[in-house]
């Protein structure tokens, strides 16, 4: 195998192959497939030359996507730094980037780290173009779409996706950006999405439908659009978006300089295709000897939404899977009973274990969701509810003593702050609604607080008006004067 240089598009070619998780049927890449037409089950995509990225060593991968971090040529800045083990079918003509990947790991602020007497890091998922992590796996989806689009000669294609809010805001940006022949349809659970993320697939000039009812309803519409109408489903179901997720694992091992036996990675689980992706990523750098160890990996669930973690925590052999019927959840974005990747969660979790790794799901209450939020954020971090489930994760991952300070945590803040604040505004005016179950810890509320009367503005001069208002505030502060 030749030997790239970092700023040249990459030479080798896969032969991707769609393969059914339920009966094992392989169907060509080049149809849009979501379920198995035989058997219904979910597929995962596989490249059948795999084997021959292992002719390269793992010292060689590493220094070639060391150099391709510095790489200019636009195709390979954002998540195809890793290309090979992500979709290597694609023509670079075809690869859309809108800055996605690359996020930070920002270490935990060290006196909240030390606070907690953990060892821990936040990686800012919400650093991404639409703000959540969905962009990665969307960037690849709509990679492959452009190159589908153009080989059929294709005049129109619908994309569609039902959304806890952030995959539609996600693919309502890259279809907007795309263009041409690619329309943007969302459906979203009204009410159940925050106002934010409802703003998102409205102003890329996609088109919004509301159902009543949760995600979970959302799906089973979307899925019967998708198996009866000529639509692109652009939910997790699409395997291709899977792959482009799987550069989240590529990022965090090339950030902790590929070392990551010391490491646990914590992910929340919504439909479970994050950490599927996750997971899949760190077996292939496993598996081409990029990485000599796995790290931990930890999925989280809110006690209001949680399916997987009620499977795992049944004794092996007398497992059984149920969805669940989901509770209001802050952690809305990963509010969902029954996801649809969850086959996939079972094969790669025992992929995971066979390859020397460790599995767990651990489960959070909404109290300690939020103030888990509220802490790191009052310690500079950023993270959106499903990044304090993060916290809370790992603080529950302590107490059960799955980990301790020697290792290093990896927490996915998987979207920004902003996008659910709503969750905040609820807890600083202690008004969440009863079944949330969350009350307000009195030192972590925060008020905006008005200095002096509104008519005080009108009723004097400006000077006078100044000067109260810096009485106002020195007395509110115990100012000294110098
Ligand atoms: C989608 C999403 C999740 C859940 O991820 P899954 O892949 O559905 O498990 C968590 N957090 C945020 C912010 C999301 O947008
Ligand atoms: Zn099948």
């Amino acid at each position: 195998m030749s030997l790239d240089t970092a700023n040249q598009f990459p030479n080798y070619r896969g032969v991707m192959e769609y393969y059914c998780l339920g009966c094992g049927k392989r169907y060509n890449m080049d149809e849009l497939h979501y379920t198995c037409p035989d058997c219904g089950d979910v597929f995962l995509l596989e490249d059948k030359n795999f084997h021959r990225l292992g002719e390269r060593s793992g010292q060689s991968w590493r220094e070639l996507f060391d150099l391709r971090a510095a790489a200019k040529r636009q195709s390979l800045r954002g998540i195809f730094r890793f290309y090979e083990l992500i979709a290597p079918v694609l023509e670079e003509a075809d690869i859309v980037y809108l800055g996605e990947g690359n996020t930070p790991i920002i270490l935990a602020a060290p006196e909240f780290s030390k606070k907690l007497n953990l060892n821990f890091g936040y990686k800012n998922d919400g650093q991404n173009p639409s703000a959540s992590f969905k962009d990665r796996g969307m960037a690849c989806a709509f990679s492959y779409l452009k190159g589908m689009t153009r080989k059929h000669a294709w005049s129109e294609v619908l994309t569609i996706c039902a959304s806890t809010g952030d995959t539609s805001a996600s693919a309502a940006l890259y279809a907007s950006y795309v263009g041409g022949p690619i329309r943007s349809v969302v459906l979203l659970p009204y009410g159940k999405v925050t106002p934010q993320q409802l703003s998102q697939p409205l102003g890329s000039g996609a088109t919004v439908l509301e159902l009543p009812g949760v995600f979970d309803d959302c799906m089973k519409v979307v899925e019967r659009l998708a198996d009866k109408y000529r639509v692109a489903l652009l939910n997790s179901k699409n395997a291709w978006r899977i792959l482009g997720q799987e550069s989240y694992a590529f990022e965090i091992a090339q950030w902790c300089d590929w070392e990551l036996g010391d490491k646990a990675v914590f992910v929340p689980i919504g439909n479970a295709g994050n950490i599927t992706a996750v997971m899949a990523g760190f077996l292939k750098l496993k598996q081409l000897g990029i990485i000599a160890e796995l790290p931990m990996m930890f999925g989280v669930q809110s006690s209001h939404a949680d399916p997987v973690f009620r499977y795992y925590a049944q004794p092996e052999g007398k497992r059984e899977y149920k969805p669940v019927q989901v509770i209001p959840s802050v952690a809305q974005a990963a509010m969902i009973g029954d996801p649809v990747s969850f086959p996939r969660v079972h094969l790669l979790a025992g992929r995971y274990l066979e390859q020397g790794g460790s599995f767990n799901v651990v489960q959070v209450e909404e109290q300690a969701i939020m103030d888990a939020m509220l802490m790191a954020n009052q310690h500079g971090h950023i993270a959106c509810t499903q990044g304090g489930e993060c916290l809370a994760g790992l603080l529950q991952a302590q107490e059960c003593g799955l980990i301790d300070h020697n290792t290093f945590a990896v927490l996915d803040a998987t979207a920004h702050a902003l996008k659910f604040s709503g969750f905040q505004d609820m807890y600083f005016n202690n008004t969440f609604p009863a079944e949330y179950e969350v009350s307000p810890r009195p030192e972590l509320m925060n008020q905006p607080e008005m200095l002096i009367a509104e008519e005080r503005l009108t009723s004097q001069a400006k000077e006078a008006y100044y000067d109260e208002a810096a009485n106002a505030a020195a007395k509110r502060l115990g100012l000294k004067v110098k």
